[in-house]
């Protein structure tokens, strides 16, 4: 335990001079350790300390935005490249020139950064709500010579705070109950005659994470998860969580509270962020998907890696560079993913059949002939090998590919001849099969792998609905929260367990200045 100003302005001669031989023994034990600790901190310097050298995401190093940008370019104008169209399309608009004059000179309301002002006046709260509990917060232990202190040791109150909260009931009495508990924070008196104080208190600042997590705070644990429940799950605006809270449950916070709770709460599960990476790199089976994400009107992207066990969203780049990062050296397991090239570096690769499915049809209603015809055998051996796999699935494992060896080579000749054809289309599917050759037809190989990407897709169809109503994210932060906040949901949900305890959890523990448990293991 270090030693605070408080503790250290009541150690002086006469204090000492009047303590027992063991008490002195102690204190002198607290002092010397103290004071190595403090030396040691001053001599740290950035090649010696663990301290994270910055708050770039793990799969941003090194991927600076000029970089990223041009990396972009240089893979859609590469040799057939698919171009992304279900969600893209909105993103991909030149950016307009600036014709305001105006706005160069004073600060125009869309270069206002959102939020409170700098200098502008606060807001206190204004609700009275009944206080239904009180909670005196003592120190147990003497900071100067070590005595247990016990409950009837002297305490006075130096300061305290109210926290709002909701408890969850129990099969007895579900529901929720609202709580307004006034917590009390002082000085515990020794027989040795010193004070010590016990603050509120909050987590080591790690990263540059603009709300820090403390229990200094209005809102207790479990309203928090609360709000994040209500924002990212329910999808709910900030002016309709406010609604709800004050109708529902007679609470009254401002929104700019509430967007603190879900950047606290995200600055909480920051460390959790580890573990979903690991867990991501060690699936044996992984689908991969990406749709378009505005941040701050920037054109970027909504990932999502899942597995049976894990999902993790980011918002980024859609660069290689991301994707190498993300997915290390350790990654050994099938990437089933679209046809987007950063994918193709991984050898174990499968490719949805679902994409290349609609592709063929949308040829078969083509009004060029032949285009219609390659639409049809593409379609038809597709249909085939599909029908193969179920049963391969349900009988002894065989090799399908050898199975369907002079179907494939047909299929392949086929594809040979569209490879130059004039209808784009066409042109492109045929390009895609022969690129992606082996990724398609991997899973003959292996039938029990899945035939589409369907799992990568569910999971981004919920966050595609939030981008809708909300208009993406306003800052980088803002971004890591929902990436972050998002796959805790989503992890917790496949493993059966409640991601709102288990997030109140991590902020209870966080705020104690302790470590965030780890994603619970599945129910
Ligand atoms: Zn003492």
């Amino acid at each position: 335990m270090r030693l605070t100003d408080h503790d250290l302005r009541q150690i002086d001669e006469a204090y000492l001079e009047g303590l027992s031989p063991e008490a002195l023994r102690e204190v002198s034990k607290r002092l010397c350790q103290d004071l190595k600790e403090a030396r040691e901190r001053l001599n740290q310097t950035p090649e010696n300390s663990s301290r994270p050298p910055s708050t770039r995401a793990p799969w941003a190093a090194a991927a600076n935005e000029t970089e990223a940008e041009e990396h972009e370019e240089k893979q859609a104008a590469a040799e057939g490249a698919e171009p992304k169209q279900d969600l893209g399309a909105e993103d991909e608009s030149p950016k307009e020139p600036k014709v305001k004059g105006e706005a160069e000179a004073k600060p125009s309301d869309s270069q206002r950064k959102p939020g409170k002002q700098p200098g502008a006046p606060g807001h206190g709260r204004t609700q009275h709500l009944p206080v239904t509990g009180e909670l005196v917060h003592r120190a147990e232990q003497c900071s100067a010579c070590g005595q247990v202190l016990d409950e009837d040791a002297p305490f006075v109150a130096c300061t305290g705070h109210y926290v709002l909260d909701i408890e969850w009931g129990d099969e007895a009495a579900p529901g929720i109950r609202v709580t307004h508990v006034k917590h009390l924070y002082g000085d515990t008196g020794c027989g040795c005659g010193h004070q010590t104080r016990r603050l509120p208190q909050r987590a080591e600042k790690d990263v540059q994470w603009s709300v820090e997590i403390s229990e200094w705070h209005l809102v207790g644990p479990g309203l928090m998860a609360l709000i994040v429940c209500l924002a990212l799950r329910m999808r709910l605006s900030r002016a309709r969580i406010r609604e709800l809270l004050g109708t529902w449950l007679g609470i009254t916070l401002a929104t700019g509270t509430l967007n603190q709770c879900v950047h606290e709460a995200a600055h909480a599960v920051l460390p959790v962020e580890a573990q979903l990476i690991d867990e991501v790199n060690r699936a044996e089976l992984l689908h991969g998907d990406e749709t378009s994400w505005k941040e701050a009107g920037k054109g970027l992207w909504l990932w999502v890696f899942t597995s049976t066990a894990v999902t993790f969203y980011l918002i980024g780049y859609r660069t290689r560079q991301l994707l190498d990062n993300l997915l290390g050296e350790a990654f050994a397991g099938w990437l089933m993913s679209d046809g987007y090239q950063a994918y193709r570096a991984y050898r174990k690769r499968l490719r949805c059949w679902a994409h290349l499915v609609r592709k063929a049809r949308g040829l078969e209603e083509s009004l060029v002939k032949s285009s219609q015809r390659f639409g049809k055998q593409t379609l038809e051996l597709l249909h085939a090998l599909m029908q193969a796999v179920y049963e391969a699935r349900e009988g002894p494992g065989e090799d399908l590919k050898a199975k369907h060896q002079r179907q494939l080579d047909a299929f392949r000749g086929c594809c040979e001849r569209y490879r130059d054809a004039e209808h784009e289309k066409t042109r492109q599917l045929a390009r895609e099969f022969l690129n992606d050759w082996e990724a398609i037809f991997a899973v003959l190989s292996h039938p029990q792998l899945p035939l589409t990407n369907n799992q990568a897709e569910c999971a981004l169809r919920h966050w595609v609905i939030l981008r809708k109503l909300c208009f993406g994210t306003r800052t980088e932060q803002g971004s890591r929260a929902l990436g972050l906040l998002a796959s805790v949901i989503d992890t917790c949900h496949q493993r059966r367990v409640s991601p709102w305890t288990y997030l109140a959890e991590v902020i209870r523990r966080r705020r104690q200045g302790g470590d965030a448990p780890p994603l619970p293991a599945a129910a």
